[in-house]
């Protein structure tokens, strides 16, 4: 065995079908009485399905429904005013990592207890970790009091996204998997989570085509994303996403469909120094063959994703100042790296090609 730290995350996980049922019980127990419910406009039905469960509990239930994209400042403002003017005591947000972000950004500055609920795959409930936007310029900080305090993953909720959207989220969950396995600081509780995760959303995502309401399907994946969420939480990640955070804050490409693009190219330039990362992979591929990059092609011409960032409107024009950005800031990552080859990931993804192994 090689040496390594491990450091659970301080959390607790609630998860099964019907388990936001459990909120009253939840709140009853930590002695709060005046949850604020947090949603994007689009997810406000969802967030009174909460405050109707919580009203017969709690002295007073109120929502705020302006959570966005990107965690911007003044929407935390405002959201902090709100928070201040209901005297909530407890944080409930429900839905993906736009909301949870509001929640974070809210319960770091307040220090109030927040509990995900969180309604995609992308992870964010299960990490310390906090992206915020001022004058279009997100930045990101780590701090262990970022983590919600109370995850609780119901099935149930996840049932309104829809399927293109269901299937882009789940390769962002897997994205966190694929990086944890080659991750600096990896051990081997997060190496279980990675393959464990990697295994659940690949096989979830195939049945969800068959059945997009699949309850078994949906569950798979959750279970997914809390594994490799949790990765994401634990241990550092490296080219995939920072080549993902550089393309979607400086070209304001979306989340999810710009990280599954890019993981088979940014896998295909670091495969050459982590060949067990690349193993263990390839065994929680279906159709992999032994090969973690064909099995990850495979899955995603399956899936029917997008390929291609001109797609998702990014020129080409813009490769060349991507890949600088991409180059100017440094950070561990298992393989040197080159500009020029970093150029070429680009050029890749912008063309929607297969990822090779020959870079
Ligand atoms: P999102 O939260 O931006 O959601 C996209 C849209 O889908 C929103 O309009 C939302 O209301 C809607 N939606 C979500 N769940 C739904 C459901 N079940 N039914 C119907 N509509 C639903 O998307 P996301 O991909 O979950 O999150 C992306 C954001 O989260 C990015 O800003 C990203 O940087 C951040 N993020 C942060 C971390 C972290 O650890 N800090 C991790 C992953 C993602």
């Amino acid at each position: 065995m090689e040496s390594f730290v491990y450091s659970p995350l301080p959390h607790k996980i609630i998860f099964g079908r019907g388990s936001t049922r459990q909120l009253p019980q939840c709140l009853r127990a930590l002695g709060f009485r005046r949850p604020l419910v947090l949603s994007t406009p689009y997810q406000i039905e969802q967030a009174r399905q909460i405050t109707e469960i919580l009203k017969p509990h709690v002295e007073d239930a109120s929502i705020f429904s302006e959570a966005t994209m990107h965690t911007p400042l003044g929407i935390t403002e405002k959201a902090l005013r709100f928070c201040q003017d209901k005297e909530s005591d407890v944080l409930i947000s429900i839905g993906g990592g736009s909301t949870t972000g509001l929640g974070k950004a809210i319960s770091f500055r307040k220090d109030l207890y927040h509990i995900a609920i969180p309604t995609t795959y992308a992870g964010s409930e299960v990490t310390p970790i906090l992206g915020e936007t001022v004058d279009r310029i997100k930045t990101t900080q780590t701090n262990i009091s970022i983590l919600p305090k109370t995850v609780i993953y119901d099935v149930d909720l996840t049932l309104t996204l829809p399927l293109p959207m269901s299937l882009t989220s789940i390769i962002n969950a897997l994205a966190h998997g694929v990086e944890a396995l080659y991750a600096p600081n990896v051990n081997p509780i997060v190496s279980l989570m990675a393959i464990e995760g990697v295994r659940a959303l690949a096989r979830g995502a195939v049945q969800l085509l068959d059945d997009p309401d699949s309850i078994s399907a949906r569950s798979t994946c959750q279970y997914g994303a809390w594994l490799c969420g949790t990765c994401l939480g634990s241990v550092g990640m490296s080219l995939h996403h920072k080549l993902c955070h550089t393309l979607g804050g400086s070209f304001n490409l979306p989340h999810a469909e710009t990280h599954t693009i890019v993981l088979p190219h940014a896998l295909a330039y670091n495969a050459p120094k982590v060949p067990k990362a690349m193993e263990a992979l390839a065994s929680a591929l279906p159709t992999s063959n032994g090969d973690a990059l064909h099995g990850l092609n495979s899955l995603l011409n399956r899936l029917g994703v997008p390929r291609s960032l001109g797609s998702i409107g990014f020129r080409e024009d813009d490769i060349d100042k991507a890949a600088d950005i991409s180059v100017s800031k440094s950070y561990p990552n298992p393989r040197d790296i080159d500009r020029d080859l970093i150029r070429e990931v680009i050029r890749r993804a912008w063309a929607g090609e297969d990822a090779r192994a020959d870079l």
